[in-house]
């Protein structure tokens, strides 16, 4: 039986015809590209390497993106691509993230002609590999009191500092720092590959995104050109806004995850037979487990449908972001655990998805605001009063 995604209150009807093709594409793609190796990856703690070239010529990265060789999708069908590409695996879609949004936005967004041509069509090919350091050991949920620093020397800035948790970091050809100058401005800085003073290590041993690059990376006494800065940056609230593009995308994303644990639920339901010799699926416990997981996913849709709608209307906000992206993570993990549950003890064994997704989503949980911080945003949003601190 090949992969259909839950439609209960059928949101086909509602794509266009070229955002299902797009859809259907990338559901190809996962299912004939990552699907047979992904978990040979995950198991081993690498990253497909070998999917990027392929992802950059059907147009995966900044394809919400006009020019520069970006596909010039609308956010629909952009949401839809992180959808599938995250049934696959939380680690391919944060690839996708991170290259086409996170590293690639600051520099259309913020950068001038030449860093734009310079960088953003061999991103989108997938020719080079970008990342976005912001997230510093001591600076997670409040990255605004970051200690990496940049000082103008004459035609240079001296970068001095460290990022933490950085993905496709010792990958990237391409990293955007997020960096304070002498007169306390956040602002990005390009720092290329084998500059001077900038080194990067991967973190080992995780129990998640496994299939991901995450890396630490240093910048001692750096050097790079002037005009390396992102002319357009000013404060640290244009690296929020180019997070609010990439956690659009997770929104979506997240239930991909929650889709492939629970196709893998109900397959496994109406196969497995205890008790009298009838399949489990026939229990009541067992059903109102699969009952709350498509309800929660059919939620989730209509959350980034209208999401959607908004973003390209052009009047989306960030509130409405971390609403999507808090909602539809929580609650991709918690189907990923009901579904690692009804598989019993076949849920752990990487057979099934299921376990993969439950582990990934506990970074996806915590990455790009934690699902704590995005509370406290909306608590914001609705009280007028910050509780951070
Ligand atoms: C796999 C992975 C990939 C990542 N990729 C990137 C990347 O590419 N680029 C990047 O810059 N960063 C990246 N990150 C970092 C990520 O964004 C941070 O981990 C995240 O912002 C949380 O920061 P922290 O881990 O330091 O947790 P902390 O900020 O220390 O938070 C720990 C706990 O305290 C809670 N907490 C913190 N402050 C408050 C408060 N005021 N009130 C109530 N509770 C609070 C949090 O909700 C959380 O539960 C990545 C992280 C992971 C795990």
């Amino acid at each position: 039986m090949a992969f259909k995604s839950a439609d209960f209150m059928c949101l086909d009807s509602l794509f266009n015809e070229e955002e299902l093709l797009v859809r259907d594409t990338v559901r190809e793609f996962v299912e004939d590209r990552v699907i047979p190796i992904i978990d040979d990856h995950y198991m081993a703690g690498t990253f497909p390497f070998e999917l990027v070239a392929e992802m950059g010529k059907l147009g995966f990265f900044g394809a919400n993106l006009q020019g520069y060789d970006c596909a010039g999708l609308n956010n629909l069908a952009y949401g839809l691509i992180m959808q599938e590409l995250e049934r696959g695996d939380s680690g391919l879609r944060s690839f996708v993230s991170v290259q086409g949004e996170t590293a690639t936005n600051p520099i259309y967004t913020f950068g001038d002609d030449r860093q734009k041509e310079t960088w953003l069509p061999k991103l989108q090919r997938g020719e080079a590999i970008g990342c976005f350091g912001l997230t510093e050991p001591d600076f997670g949920s409040n990255p605004g009191g970051m200690r990496t620093r940049a000082r103008k020397e004459g035609d240079s800035y001296i970068l001095n500092g460290s990022k933490a948790w950085i993905t496709n970091g010792t990958l990237a050809d391409i990293a955007v720092v997020w960096a304070k100058c002498e007169d306390e401005r956040v602002r990005g800085f390009l720092v290329e590959k084998g500059t001077e003073g900038f080194g990067a290590r991967d973190y080992h041993n995780k129990h998640s995104l496994r299939a991901s690059v995450t890396s630490e990376l240093f910048f001692d006494n750096c050097r790079i050109q002037a005009s390396n800065l992102l002319p357009e940056t000013d404060g640290l609230k244009h690296a929020l806004m180019c997070l609010t593009q990439a956690r659009y995308g997770i929104a979506w994303g997240a239930l991909g995850s929650a889709m492939a644990c629970y196709d893998s639920a109900v397959r496994w339901s109406l196969e497995r037979v205890q008790f009298g010799g009838k399949p489990i699926a026939s229990h009541q416990l067992v059903q109102q487990k699969l009952v709350q997981m498509l309800t929660e996913i059919t939620k989730g849709q209509l959350l980034v449908y209208r999401l959607g709608q908004l973003k390209e209307e052009g009047t989306m906000r960030f509130d409405q972001v971390s609403m999507a992206k808090q909602n539809n993570v929580r609650i991709s993990l918690e189907i990923a655990r009901m579904a690692r549950d009804v598989l019993g003890a076949n849920g752990i064994l990487s057979e099934y998805p299921v376990f993969r997704h439950m582990a990934n989503l506990e970074s996806v949980y915590t990455y790009e605001g934690t699902h704590d911080i995005h509370t406290l945003i909306l608590g914001q949003s609705i009280t007028g009063i910050p509780a951070y601190e």
